[in-house]
């Protein structure tokens, strides 16, 4: 199954293994589609795809999603996967470079296993946090450094906490933070927002929220864990640091939603707009789940909750079109 590098059909693809993907492979297995799951990061051993899991797999504890108290990250990824593998999903470690849509609507997964074919394709690719690229950043994320409020804002309980960006998610995640944190710092390289001027007063008025601007943050510091950030004014030139335990960093997020080789509509920062009912995309049988659609917030439960609906939707496109099929063909003779 896993060294498989023939054309193979299916009634639905899913593309992406994180919480989405893993959602989708759940239902599409209990709906008895012909499915099958294909994540990128994974690897089959014995059988088991390992290692699916998206971003679950960047975030420690999660203590938000309904029925679960708390678990580790990686714990819920790999629950989910068992769990979608046991309605009978195939899952496939493989690399999608590109998804081609046939004349007659069939949807060409081409991967580095060789191309799949289905009438349905359901992306959940999901995307990443765009990195700063500064020395410490990558040695610290987890251990101080964070690209989500919502999952970590409670570990900084009191502490001092540095935001970097000045677009909507780092004003109202900075503002999220003030719930925990004793004071936080919003470092933006400019004298001017990007983000909505409601948001700015909100976090003006705020007295736990202060700002740095003009300045860009040079490096994050600190043994075990973030104690400190060196900053330099982009006007001035003048060097500084700051002591602060934990660095939140929303200077962007990149979806991935390069993959398909005809146009799907999509909003201003590239996330595919879907129909809200089906989360269809405008590109009809291709349907989206997860942090690759456009909406307000990109959390797990979102995330779960889109393929839920993508995947009943999914069936049912695949359902109707295999009847006007062969209606089609019924008439023909
Ligand atoms: P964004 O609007 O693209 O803002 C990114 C911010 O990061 C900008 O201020 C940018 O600075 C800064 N930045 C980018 N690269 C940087 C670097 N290398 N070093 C330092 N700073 C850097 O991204 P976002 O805030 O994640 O929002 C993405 C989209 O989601 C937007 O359309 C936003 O409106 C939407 N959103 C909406 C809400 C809401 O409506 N409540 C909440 C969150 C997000 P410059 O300004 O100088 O370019």
């Amino acid at each position: 199954m896993a060294d498989r590098e023939a054309e193979r059909e299916y009634d639905i693809i899913i593309v992406g293994g994180g919480p989405a993907g893993l959602t989708a492979a759940l239902y599409a297995g209990r709906n008895k589609v012909r499915a099958v799951l294909l994540e990128a990061k994974g690897a089959v051993v014995e059988g088991a795809l390992m290692g699916a899991g998206g971003q679950l797999l960047n975030t420690e504890l999660i203590e938000d999603y309904p029925g679960v108290k708390s678990i580790l990250g990686s714990d819920l990824a790999q629950i989910m996967t068992d769990q979608a593998a046991q309605f009978g999903t195939e899952m496939i470690a493989a690399s999608v470079g590109r998804i081609r849509v046939e004349p007659d609507g069939t949807k060409v997964v081409e991967t580095d296993r060789g191309e799949l074919r289905a009438p349905a394709v359901i992306i959940t690719a999901g995307g990443n946090p765009r990195k700063l690229g500064v020395p410490g950043e990558a040695e610290l994320a987890g251990v101080g450094v964070s690209y989500c409020a919502v999952c970590d804002g409670a570990f900084f309980q009191g502490a001092h906490l540095a935001v970097v960006g000045g677009g909507d998610a780092a004003v109202e995640e900075g503002l999220f933070l003030t719930r925990y944190a004793s004071r936080v710092t919003i470092i933006h390289r400019r004298g001017e927002f990007r983000a909505q001027p409601i948001l700015i007063h909100e976090a003006r008025e705020n007295p736990k929220v202060d700002f740095i601007l003009d300045t860009v943050v040079e490096a994050i510091e600190g043994a075990p864990k973030v104690s400190r950030v060196r900053l330099r004014n982009v006007v001035t030139g003048e060097l500084s640091s700051l002591d602060v335990g934990g660095v939140f960093i929303f200077v962007g997020f990149l979806p991935n939603t390069g993959l398909v080789d005809t146009h799907v509509d999509h909003d201003a920062a590239g996330y595919y707009v879907t129909n809200p009912m089906t989360m269809e995309t405008s590109v009809p049988g291709i349907f989206a789940a997860g942090d690759v659609r456009s909406q307000l917030t990109r959390q797990v439960t979102t995330a779960v909750g889109d393929a839920t609906t993508a995947t009943i939707a999914a069936t049912k496109w695949v359902e109707e079109r295999a009847r006007r099929l062969r209606a089609g063909s019924a008439e023909a003779r």
